[in-house]
């Protein structure tokens, strides 16, 4: 058996009312019950119908043929008695009334109908039965009567005749069949004859022809055995109610039957024999019209027959016997019993059944159904009581009635309940003092809580005004170091010295910003101000920076740029340069062969318009990867999970010494601004993958928004138009500078290396050359050599743009004769302050959108803020009231530091108005934010 059936009978059973699951096995197992019995004893009632039936017809089949027996051979032995007395002369054939009386004698002693004698001349004699129960004698005797009439006498106790009850006029027997048929046979014979007297009784006579020595025939003897008396045996033979029984000849004649009709009819006073096939009776005729068409011809039945047929859709069983006997009677017995004749009793037992079982039935389902009533109403209490326990009513109790199985679970069940109850009241208790208590414990957290930021902002402020102090000392040292390494002249040990205070103090002053960082970080100060920039050229920018001091390494350095890098776009560029630089000067640092790949690419699916109502709704947004890859010494899994904390190094400890151990945990920290997270793929003694991912929302007006300085957006300038050539060997830096001047009214030249920079210089007559220091072919230092040599070019003014950040190398640019020093990677402002100083140009600007958009940056940008020496300087002399040195000291700023200009420029106006209040404002607020 599968195992599911007893899950999905389960499951029929859960989902059924109790009342239900209750009452159909009980229903189920009654109908079961009386229909399995009620089938049982209607099909064995069935079986003991055919055996009894078929005993029966066996039985009655036996008795007729006894019957027939002993009636036809009392009339054969009778015959051959009567014979035997003509032959040894008991009997005269000339004393009628002698042989009448005789035949009077036998029929008092034996049971047959009729006993005559006739002889050829007319004389008959005879005795029996002719109307009615009384033995009478009849005679002819022509000789003696003169005619044919026949006699018939009532008779005394002796059989002597009495009185004539009646003449039969003109009586010729010798033309019934019994004498007829005998005198033809010459030997004894049977005949079925019907007598010509009325009512014309069947009879069937044995006969026998009696001969004198001479063969002469004397007589016919006839013993008659009228067939109304088989007739009479078989009705009185009790078959069954409605069965039939009955005799045919061969020829389907009919002998006798139990019905009530004659074996013949009468048509137009003449009887005329029956065929049992034409009978009245429908069982008898269907019968007979049945073994007629079952085998064909009666003649064919040759034995005992047990046969049955359907007639209405009711079985008949048939039994055919054949009789027969020496003197040639050769009939068939037929016994006929229709099956509803037994049948009844037992369909009527089977209704009787079926209507008890649905009495049962009725008398099941109201007793399960107040059973069930008994059993589930108490239950339906209980599962309600339950249910709005449940749904918190803890009130609620069951009545309990009674002490029996459900009595006992509605106690139980109110015992639960209170056991509840009072569960719920302990935790009621306990939850309000848990309460109290976590009040309580709020309440100090809070304190603590309070105390901790506090500390914490006494921390920061600590470490703010620390790194503060430190720097202003630290800039003396660098500043003074500086200037000690250019100019004076040292021995070699003091030189050493310097060189190592330079370092100390670098050293130091990173250090000391990188613990800034950190703080301001981790006080959540640190916030990123997103701008438009020239993506490739920044990339360009930071990547430069490391390539020099890759090249100093003698490692490889590869950038591997997408295609599909957008030009503008929007984000907080100086962090997201600090990252990188952080990672690719690590990756340089620690790397001693092989190099360092930087990988800069646009991932596709990520590309998506951005939906954020703050932005523009079609602004695209880049989620570009960069990955920096180098073939260091690698790190293990244990090494890779410190980097990241602050101050922790792992590996050569000589290359520790040249950190801090806090740039990796800052990079993380602002990359997680950024909503990302930087990945480490690291294997010892093969190398380290650096990456991550940010999404830069498309910036188009990168160059416009650039040149917002404070007096608004610059348009253009007032004058003649301008040229200016740049030389770069990369294209980005480039495209960033023709990008933001051309809008400008500028014509620019590009120049791929110097080579072709002193070409383009010559044809064209620059107004101004931007030049890069490392291009192949010729670098800067040589164009600025040959440009210096060149007679038409030598007053030419180039500004030298390099992404060195070594002060030497910048020197180094002026020394070679370049007139200014631009960083790379260029700020717009900056470049346009020098070439507004070096053309002397007056800008035209778009007043609408001024600086202020810019300053929307809480911090403004460094490069605008001079350095804190230049700002406590101003400090000092503000609070000695030196406005003439004040004043004398900005427009020095203005022309050295042209990105200082608006701060100089507030400086100048306030001071010459002599506001010092105001004035020593704007340098605490400048100084606030250093
Ligand atoms: P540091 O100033 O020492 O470079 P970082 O936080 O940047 O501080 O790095 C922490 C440590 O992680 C380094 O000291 C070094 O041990 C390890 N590290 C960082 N980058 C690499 C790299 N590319 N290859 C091997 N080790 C590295």
């Amino acid at each position: 058996m599968s195992s599911s059936q007893p899950s999905i009978l389960k499951k029929l059973i859960g989902n059924a009312p109790l009342r239900t699951v209750l009452i159909v096995p009980f229903v189920l197992q009654i109908i079961g019950a009386v229909g399995i019995v009620g089938y049982l004893s209607f099909r064995n009632g069935q079986k003991a119908v055919n055996d009894l039936a078929s005993q029966l017809r066996t039985e009655v089949s036996s008795r007729i043929d006894q019957h027939l027996d002993s009636q036809l051979d009392t009339a054969r032995h009778l015959a051959q008695v009567n014979a035997d007395a003509f032959d040894v002369g008991l009997l005269d054939p000339k004393d009628l009334d002698n042989m009448a009386r005789f035949f009077w004698k036998q029929m008092q002693l034996f049971n047959v109908g009729f006993i005559s004698f006739g002889a050829p001349g007319g004389e008959f004699a005879g005795a029996g039965y002719v109307l009615d129960k009384n033995i009478v004698s009849g005679i002819s005797n022509p000789k003696q009567h003169g005619n044919r009439n026949h006699y018939i006498y009532n008779t005394d106790s002796q059989g002597n005749k009495t009185t004539l009850i009646d003449i039969y006029k003109n009586y010729e027997f010798e033309k019934e069949l019994w004498y007829s048929n005998t005198v033809k046979a010459r030997k004894q014979t049977w005949v079925v004859y019907q007598w010509e007297i009325t009512p014309f009784p069947l009879a069937v006579s044995a006969n026998k022809p009696i001969y004198d020595k001479k063969n002469q025939l004397i007589g016919i003897i006839g013993i008659d055995q009228r067939l109304s008396q088989i007739s009479d045996f078989l009705r009185q033979l009790k078959v069954s109610k409605s069965a039939r029984t009955f005799i045919v000849e061969r020829s389907g004649l009919m002998v006798a039957s139990s019905s009530t009709e004659e074996p013949f009819k009468l048509i137009e006073g003449q009887p005329k024999r029956l065929n049992a096939s034409e009978s009245s009776d429908v069982l008898i005729r269907s019968t007979s019209q049945y073994l007629v068409k079952h085998f064909g011809d009666f003649d064919k039945i040759k034995d005992t027959q047990q046969l049955d047929f359907l007639l209405n859709q009711e079985r008949q069983f048939v039994q055919v016997l054949p009789w027969k006997d020496e003197w040639g009677l050769d009939w068939l017995v037929v016994v006929a019993v229709p099956e509803s004749d037994f049948m009844g009793q037992i369909n009527a037992n089977t209704r009787t059944t079926i209507l008890f079982c649905i009495g049962a039935l009725v008398v099941a389902t109201v007793v399960g159904f107040y059973t069930s009533r008994l059993i589930t109403e108490p239950i339906a209490l209980l599962s309600k009581a339950s249910q709005d326990l449940a749904s918190g009513k803890f009130d609620r109790t069951v009545e309990v009635s009674g002490k029996n199985e459900l009595g006992v679970l509605s106690e139980s069940f109110n015992d639960m309940a209170q056991q509840l109850r009072d569960s719920f009241k302990a935790l009621e208790n306990t939850n309000a003092e848990l309460e109290q208590r976590v009040e309580e414990r709020t309440v100090e957290l809070k304190i603590a809580k309070e105390m901790a930021d506090g500390a914490n902002r006494a921390k920061s402020d600590f470490l703010a005004n620390m790194s503060h102090e430190l720097r202003t000392p630290l800039n003396g040292i660098l500043g003074y170091a500086q200037i000690l390494q250019r100019s004076e002249p040292m021995t070699q040990k003091g030189r050493g010295g310097v060189d190592i205070i330079y370092q100390c103090g670098s050293h130091l002053l990173t250090l000391i910003n990188d613990v800034l960082d950190l703080s301001k970080i981790e006080a959540r100060k640190l916030e990123l101000h997103p701008t438009a920039f020239h993506l490739p050229s920044f990339i360009q920018g930071v990547a430069e920076i490391c390539m020099i001091r890759a090249q100093e390494k003698a490692i490889s350095f590869d950038l591997q740029i997408d295609s599909q890098l957008p030009t503008g776009v929007c984000g907080d560029e100086k962090r997201l340069r600090q990252v990188l630089l952080n990672l690719l000067g690590n990756a340089v640092k620690f790397t001693e062969k092989g190099g360092v790949i930087f990988h800069v690419d646009v991932i596709k699916d990520a590309e998506f318009s951005n939906s954020s109502s703050q932005l523009n709704l079609n602004q695209k947004i880049y989620k570009i990867s960069f990955r920096v890859e180098d073939t260091g010494p690698g790190m293990t899994p244990a090494q890779v999970k410190k980097i990241f904390l602050p101050f922790e190094q792992v590996g050569d400890l000589k290359k520790q010494s040249e950190g801090t151990g806090l740039g990796l945990a800052i990079s993380q920290k602002i990359v997680g601004l950024m909503q990302s997270e930087i990945a480490i793929d690291s294997r010892a003694g093969i190398g380290s993958i650096f990456s991550f991912e940010v999404a830069l929302p498309e910036a188009k007006d990168w160059a416009e928004s650039s040149r917002i300085v404070e007096q608004g957006t610059v348009l253009s300038y007032l004058g003649e138009k301008r040229k200016i050539l740049v030389v770069d060997d990369r294209w980005e830096n480039r495209a960033v500078l023709v990008n933001l001047l051309e809008p400008l009214g500028f014509e620019m030249i590009e120049a791929a290396d110097g080579k072709e920079g002193m070409e383009r210089a010559l044809a064209t007559k620059p107004d101004l050359i931007l030049t890069d220091l490392a291009m192949p072919v010729m670098d800067g230092f040589e164009f600025l050599r040959q440009i210096r040599g060149h007679p038409q070019l030598r007053d030419a003014i180039v500004l030298v743009s390099s992404a060195s950040v070594f002060e030497i190398d910048r020197q180094k640019s002026l020394d070679a004769g370049g007139n200014d020093f631009l960083p790379k990677p260029v700020q717009a402002d900056v470049l346009l302050g020098l070439l507004q100083k070096y053309l002397q140009l007056e800008w035209v600007y778009d007043e609408t959108v001024t600086a202020g958009k810019k300053a929307q940056d809480a911090m403004p940008n460094e490069m605008q803020i001079p350095a804190i020496e230049i700002l406590q300087l101003l400090d000092e002399q503000a609070q000695s009231g030196d406005l003439d040195a004040i004043i004398e000291m900005a427009e020095e700023m203005q022309t050295a530091n042209p990105e200082h200009a608006v701060f100089a420029n507030k400086i100048v106006v306030l001071a010459e108005k002599f506001q010092v209040k105001e004035l020593r404002a704007l340098i605490a607020e400048y100084l606030s934010q250093v």
